[in-house]
């Protein structure tokens, strides 16, 4: 495995992996790999010649009150586990190499980074599209892995891709979660023992609003009605936002009686966690019958 820091030494290495006609998978994570980021590097590996990690804590997509100042630095506990799932490449580059003074452009996706996450966090999406634009430009993919976990950035993603023409093919993995049903993220770390055992109640509610759609409720409102009951019974989760979108172009649905994902935020103390659920309409056919 090798760790490249700048921009010159990775272009070498993907000019020769091109020429020698060598398949590659990327994988851009922020670092504090935990079995999420894992399972990503595990497909890729198992379907490309090449498996590339990018570790970047990305400044421009914390907004201005947001955690990139405490958010979890683990370069040597990365590195052992990238090893260990046969990394290639971790790409490493510091905030000078990937936005140098001189630096004047961003990527913008309109419409889908408005909505959902985008209306809290200001400037985001921009901040990620204008990242995994420049990554893709360096690492030039064949596939690229995202997780569902942060399901709008991964349509928002998909959506940019599409537009500028980036040639990568794009997959979009299925989240990892604790026993308990939490989704794993880095921001984990930050919830109190409290907090921690309160916060399986997102998923629980997800799985018991698309249980309802399954049993023929069509009204989303019913969904969002129930998750938010359950939510604030359960403990001290204050809910940013419950949304039944539809699954490309994240705009509210009025019935369930097409592909939906059920999207939340929800704070516990100054940790926001988010979670998804995806319902498709075949799915809920197959159970009905
Ligand atoms: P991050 O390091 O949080 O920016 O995430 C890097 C990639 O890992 C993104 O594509 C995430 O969606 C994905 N990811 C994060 N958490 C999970 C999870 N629990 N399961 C699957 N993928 C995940």
């Amino acid at each position: 495995m090798n760790t490249v820091k700048s921009i010159s030494s990775l272009k070498k290495n993907i000019r020769n992996f091109k020429a020698r006609n060598l398949s590659i998978g990327f994988v851009p994570t922020m670092g504090a790999l935990h079995e999420g980021h894992l399972s990503l590097l595990r497909k890729a590996r198992r379907e490309n010649d090449i498996l590339i990690l990018s570790i970047f804590v990305n400044p421009t997509q914390f907004g201005p009150h947001e955690d990139f100042e405490k958010y979890p630095r683990e370069e040597k506990k990365d590195k052992l586990l990238a090893q260990k799932e046969k990394v290639d490449i971790i790409f490493y580059p510091s905030k000078e190499t990937m936005y140098p003074t001189s630096f004047l452009t961003n990527v913008t996706v309109t419409q889908i980074t408005e909505v959902l996450c985008g209306i809290k966090r200001k400037g985001h999406f921009q901040g990620v599209t204008t990242v995994v634009c420049k990554l893709l430009n360096l690492v030039e993919p064949d596939i690229l892995y995202l997780g569902q976990k942060d399901y709008q950035q991964a349509i928002v993603i998909t959506k940019m891709v599409e537009d500028l023409n980036i040639n990568a093919q794009i997959k979009i993995c299925p989240t990892v979660r604790e026993k308990d049903g939490l989704a794993l993220s880095s921001r984990n770390t930050y919830l109190t023992e409290t907090q921690r055992a309160e916060a399986p109640i997102l998923y629980r509610s997800l799985k018991e609003a698309k249980k309802l759609s399954e049993q023929g409720e069509l009204n989303p409102s019913e969904a969002i009605r129930l998750i938010s009951q359950n939510i604030e019974k359960n403990g001290h989760g204050k809910i940013e936002y419950i949304e039944c979108v539809d699954a490309k172009t994240l705009t509210p649905i009025k019935s369930f009686k097409k592909d939906a994902v059920i999207a939340l935020a929800v704070k516990f103390g100054k940790t926001r966690l988010i979670d998804n659920i995806i319902i498709k309409v075949n799915e809920k056919t197959k159970t009905q019958t």
